[in-house]
Parts: C-alpha cells; structure tokens; sequence
C-alpha cells in the first residue's frame, strides 16, 4: 500500500511505501464525497462535520478520550474539545488498513459509552502493559500507542500558536497532558533555541544554534528518505542525472570559475565520471542494498541468516577543493541512495556557491534529505561536534588525523580518503609511446592537483634517458590557460595556498641539486606554474617524499624489481600506483606486492574510473573504502539477522548448565570438529541427545 506524507516545505506531496498509518498528511486532500452519517459541531466556526467513516458513537469515543488526555492548560494549550480536530480526522483514517479501521471503530464506539473515569482508568492501565501477559499487554500497548497518537496527531496537526502566526505547536510537545508520561528528553534545545524544522538555519558560516537547526532538519530528512522504496530514491537520481547531462555546460563555467581548471578536466573529471558513478548507481543499487543471504553453520540448524543493508542515519560529507563538484555530488548520492540524510560541506577555497542544492532542487529533491553547509575547518569542527551518524572526508592527511581524534571523541564512524605519493614504475619492455603520455598526463591533469596524481616516476635505466628526452618533448608542447572552449591542456593552480607548497618543494629540489628538463624559469609566485619535470632526486628532498600537489614530475632510474618494489613502497602513503610493462605476469606480481589501495597496470589513475571498483588508501592515505557494493555499504550499517522458528524448544547453551551438559557439549565440539564416519556419527547421535536433554532441563530446572 502507497501512503502520502507530506514533504514540509514543497507543495508536492511524495509517495512512501508501506502503511505508515494514521500519518498526518497536510497535502492530501480532504475526500470530496463524504456519504451522510453524522454532523458534529466544530468548536471555533460552530460548522457541522460529518465523517464518512466514524459513528456518532464512535466520534463521542475520540472525544472522550482527548478530553481525558488533553483538558487543556490555560490559553496556549486549548482543550481538545475546543479545537477544530475533527475536521481533519477522516483523512487519518483513509489511510487504515479495513481491518484495522473495523477494530479502532469498535473501539471507540466502546470508549464513546463509558465514563471519563473509566476512559481514564483504562489509559492508565494501558501503561502497565507491561506487567501483563503479551495476551493482555499487546493489546493495552495498542490502546496507549494506537489512540494517544491519533490524538495527539489530530491536536498538534491543527492547532495554531496563540500569537497567531499560524504556526502549528508541534514543538510545544513538552506539554504535560494528563496520564501521558513527562517528555523531559524531548526539548533538546534551550528555549532561545527551540527551533522549528521549518526554519531555514544560515547555511553560511553557521551559529551553533543554526547547527542545531541543520542538524534537527536533517533528522527530519533521515525519516523520508528511509521510508522510501529504494526505487522511488532512483528516480530522483534519474532526474539528477538528466539535469547533470543538460546543463553540464553551465556546471562546468561554475567550476572554471572556482577552480581555474582546464575545461576537458572539468568535462571529464567531474561530469563524466558523476554521470557514470549515476549510472551505477541506477544499475547496481538494488544489488548493493539487498539483503544479503549467508550461510548457518550446522552447530545452528534450522535457522536462518541474513545481513539487512540499513541507512545509517545523518552522514556528514567534507570535501576538499580539487574536484569540488565529484566530491560533493559521488558521496551525496551514495549517502542518499542508501537511505541516508546528507549534510554536506565543501571547501571554503571551491565552494560552488549555490550550485549544488540548485541541480538537486530542480531534480526534486527535498532541502532536508541533503543540506549544503559553507565554511571553513572551523564550520567542519561544530558540525561534528553535533553527532553526525558517519563522517566521510575527503582531504589531507592533517585534516584527517583531526577530525578523527574528533571523531573519537564522540565514537563516530569515520571515512577518511587523503592524500598521495603515487609510484608510477616502467619496466624496459613498456611501450614508450604510451607511458610517456600516460605519465605526463597523470602527473599534470587538473594540474597536478589530483590525490592519485603520478608523483613519483620510477623508470628501469635502460631506458631512462630515452624516457626522459621524449617526456620532456612532449611536455614542451602543452598549452595552459583558463580556456572557454576546452582547448588548453592545463589550467592554473586553484588555490595561493597550493602554489606557495609547490614553490617550496621546487625551491629547495633546485637547493639540493635537482636538474631541471622543464619549468625551472616559473617563478615561483604565478598560478599559471608551466609542467616541471626533474631527475637527480634524492631522499633529503620533500618533492620525492612529500605530497606537492602541483603540475611537477620528480623521476628516477631502478634496476632491478624488487628493488622498485621496495622503493614504491618506501613511502609514508599508500593511494594508488601504477605499473608499466609488456609482461602482463610481471606488472600482477609487482601489484600484488605494492602496498596501496589501487593499481593500474599500462594505464595511470583509471582505477577510480571503474564506479564498480571501491576506492580508498592504506598508510596515510586513509581508512575505508567507498564506490561499488563497498561504497554502497560504507554509508550503510550491516545489520546481522537470525530467523529462528517461534517454537518451545529451548536451546542448548541456555540455562541450566549441568554437568551431563557439559559432557555432551564436548562430544558434540569432537563430533562436529573431527572428520570421518565416526565423528559425523558422534555429532549427530551427541546433538540428539544434547537437544532432547537441554529441553528437558531447560523447561524445567527441578530435573537437572
Ligand atoms: P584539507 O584537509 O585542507 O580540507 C578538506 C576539507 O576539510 C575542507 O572542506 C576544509 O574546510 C575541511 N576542514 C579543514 N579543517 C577541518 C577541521 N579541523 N575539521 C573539519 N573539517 C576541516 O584538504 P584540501 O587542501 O581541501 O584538499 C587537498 C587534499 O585532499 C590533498 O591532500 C589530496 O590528496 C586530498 N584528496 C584526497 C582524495 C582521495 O580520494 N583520497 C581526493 C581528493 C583530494
């Protein structure tokens, strides 16, 4: 059955599946025919009501009972009588299953001809289900969850604030009404913050009360997407992915203008690798996120096991400024699909101002289920400090041991995808051709300023020099600038920060005798920093060591290949690499033996191409892995199931322990764990028996 709840702050309605029930629904619409039954008098306009599904007895029994719950307190809590409830009460019920309308009918037609006293006694019984049997308790348990909440739906749905502001009070609900139990916990917020789901927080540089709001909202967005079908979340993918596809060329002017990068790497980088990461998603989804059937070890017989892929609850995504657009909308709708609400921050240096929550508006999403939030380490700090359910950052490693001694603090779930040094290795029989293009490109793309950029080039020296003329040929013919038609190679550096680190390493490799084939007349100041390639690197220089993030390729020679092993994973990080050779077998064993998350083997950076492989870093590089089923299961919590049967039968390893127990318990751990014939006999005969014994005591301890 299809239910309609209202999505707070859009005119449409979304369609949730299930019975949600008696769900208050303000765009539904009232029925239009409604056959005669009865009128009731509503309170303020003294209009008549007539419901198309309640008795006049029936509707005497709500009264009673919000009367008895809610008589009223003073002019800011109107009593139930006095309110225009009613009105509102046949939309509830449209959405009750038949059965369950016949047994709430008879009930408050039951409820309508007793004494307030009686109604009171019942509520209070209805409390202490608790101390009855499940017989007697589920049935009291209905009568205080089913009816106090129809109620207390129909009084807060309707009534305005005194002030008339025509807020509802919803979040006056601290209000202590006879027999209801206190809610201490539930106004979290002091009363100067007391906020309103409604409210729009400031999104920019947020006070700690707009975080409270963001995060209130977020909690209110986590509710609507988990109800939703997994495929009703795809259908706005779907229509993300066709707003993406249609106005990629304005997308791409916005992160030109943030960024300064080339427009092919803006085009391909960011659009096309969003597009194919949608269209994964839409493809492989409904595998990632089905219940997942394991095996039950014989020691279990008869039950059954399973791993429900669960959303996690709020997910704080933080991302870095280098691919501002894949790293906000990859973990966004990864976070989304798998039924998360999302509160996103970019990098206060790529913000994209306004861009994000646009396309995602246009392709319907609702404002609560992803917030974009800006600023900077700071704004990063108090949204953590608010309890997200899983924090996934994209950035430096600094950052990233931050944010998780935060994290720790609070004991919350942390993905952390950070930097590189990436080992690029080309063995004698490569293609030359190719290498060299794949290593100018890896090293310069997005001008260098990619996590899994080729940062340290290992050439066998046979052919390095060779590698190197033609290396240095090549890089002398790219074209750099902030191009409108996609015609330059390289872009500039995005941020002053960058440059000045790049300046740095550059400054001290020349100090330390490094030679220069390229770049060495930049000057250290412009973003425009041309291609710099450079040998004659040592261990004493941070260029071979530390990541620079800039358009700069440091190379040196190798002999042999365990000494390039050793020297690949000589390094404090661990992203990605990538290995060139005409002997396939070779370049595997040498992947095997690199300690990163990713290799490439003839081809540089693709790893991350593949939406259907997960991607992340060992060392520092990181912790988790995200894209494919993992990535689907990053923002997911496993939850582990066994289905047994409802019977009496009490099982083994309960209570009492006695010694018979015990000695059968041990022929059973040697039957089950021991092979051949007479060990399959001994289990089966010894778990006879131990089950027959165990129920015997366990139903009755006189007879251990
Ligand atoms: P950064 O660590 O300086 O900033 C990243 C984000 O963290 C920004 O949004 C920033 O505002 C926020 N931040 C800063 N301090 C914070 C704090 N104390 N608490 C919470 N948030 C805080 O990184 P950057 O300079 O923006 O990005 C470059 C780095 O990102 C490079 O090291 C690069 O290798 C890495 N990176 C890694 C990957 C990957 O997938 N492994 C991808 C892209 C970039």
């Amino acid at each position: 059955m299809e239910t309609t709840i209202n999505k707070l702050d859009q005119a449409t309605p979304v369609k949730v599946p299930g019975n949600v029930g008696m769900q208050y629904c303000e765009n539904h619409p009232a029925p239009s025919t409604m056959p005669a039954k009865v009128p009731y008098p509503l309170a303020q306009g003294k209009r008549e009501f007539i419901s198309k599904h309640l008795s006049p007895l029936a509707i005497r029994g709500v009264m009673r009972i919000g009367e008895v719950l809610l008589p009223g307190e003073g002019e800011k809590f109107p009593a139930f009588k006095n309110t225009d409830f009613i009105k509102h009460i046949d939309r509830m019920l449209d959405f009750m299953e038949k059965q369950d309308l016949d047994g709430l009918k008879i009930l408050l037609s039951f409820l309508g001809v007793m004494p307030n006293l009686m109604t009171l006694f019942i509520l209070w019984l209805s409390e202490k289900d608790q101390s009855f049997p499940n017989l007697i308790g589920a049935p009291l348990r209905m009568i205080s969850i089913g009816l106090k909440g129809m109620i207390f739906t129909l009084y807060y749905s309707n009534i305005e604030d005194t002030e008339g502001k025509g807020e509802k009070i919803h979040h006056n609900i601290g209000y202590d009404a006879k027999i209801v139990k206190k809610e201490q916990n539930l106004p979290k917020f002091p009363d100067a913050l007391a906020p309103s789901v409604n409210q729009i927080p400031n999104l920019i540089n947020p006070s700690q009360a707009d975080v409270a709001h963001i995060f209130l909202r977020a909690r209110q967005g986590e509710a609507d997407v988990r109800g939703m079908s997994l495929s009703q979340r795809l259908t706005y993918i779907a229509a993300l992915k066709k707003v993406i596809l249609n106005r990629r060329e304005e997308i791409i002017d916005i992160i030109q203008r943030d960024t300064k990068k080339a427009r092919t790497d803006a085009l391909v980088s960011e659009i096309f690798s969003i597009l194919d990461h949608l269209d994964f998603l839409l493809k492989e989804a409904g595998k990632g996120l089905s219940d997942i059937k394991v095996k039950t070890p014989l020691a279990l017989m008869g039950k059954k096991s399973r791993v429900f892929v669960q959303p996690m609850g709020t997910i704080l995504v933080i991302s870095p400024w280098n691919y501002p657009f894949y790293q906000a909308i990859v973990p966004i709708t990864t976070s989304f699909v798998a039924g998360n609400a999302t509160i996103y921050k970019p990098s206060e240096y790529t913000p994209l101002t306004g861009l994000v929550e646009q396309i995602l508006d246009e392709s319907g999403f609702n404002s609560h289920w992803v917030q974009v939030v800006y600023g900077d380490g700071k704004v990063g700090q108090n949204l953590i400090a608010a309890h997200p359910d899983k924090i996934f950052f994209t950035g430096s490693v600094a950052t990233g041991q931050k944010i998780m001694a935060m994290a720790s603090q609070q004991l919350i779930p942390v993905e952390l995808e950070l930097g590189g040094k990436d080992p690029m290795i080309v063995f004698e029989d490569a293609n030359l051709e190719r290498a060299v293009s794949g290593a100018l490109w890896g090293a310069m793309t997005n001008t260098g300023q990619s996590c899994t950029a080729v940062e340290r080039l290992y050439v066998h020296s046979s052919i390095f020099e060779k590698f190197r003329e033609l290396l240095i040929f090549k890089a002398r013919q790219l074209t750099q600038g902030q191009d409108l038609e996609g015609d330059s190679d390289m872009g500039l550096m995005t941020t002053e920060m960058q440059t000045a680190v790049v300046k740095k390493h550059v400054e001290e490799a020349k100090k330390l005798g490094a030679r220069f084939g390229t770049g060495e007349d930049w000057d250290g100041v412009s973003g425009k920093i041309p291609p710099i390639i450079l040998d004659n690197v040592t261990d004493k220089m941070a260029i071979w060591h530390e990541e620079t993030f800039g358009p700069v390729l440091p190379m040196a020679p190798f002999d042999d290949e365990a000494e390039v092993i050793h020297l690949a994973n000589d390094s404090e990080y661990g992203l990605s690499a990538s290995v060139w050779s005409g002997d396939t077998e070779r370049a595997i064993r040498v992947a095997r033996e690199l300690k990163t998350g990713n290799v490439s083997i003839n081809n540089v950076m693709v790893t991350e191409g593949n939406h259907y492989l997960p991607f992340g870093g060992v060392k520092k590089s990181g912790i988790g892995r995200y894209k494919g089923v993992w990535g689907l299961h990053a923002f997911s919590n496993l939850k582990s199931v066994i289905i047994d049967a409802n019977s009496p039968k009490i099982e083994a390893n309960w209570y009492p322990y006695t010694k018979t127990k015990y000695q059968l318990f041990s022929k059973l751990v040697d039957g089950l764990y021991n092979s051949g014939p007479k060990a399959l006999l001994g289990f089966v005969v010894n778990g006879l028996k131990l089950e027959l014994y165990s129920n015997k005591v366990g139903k009755d301890f006189t007879k251990r």
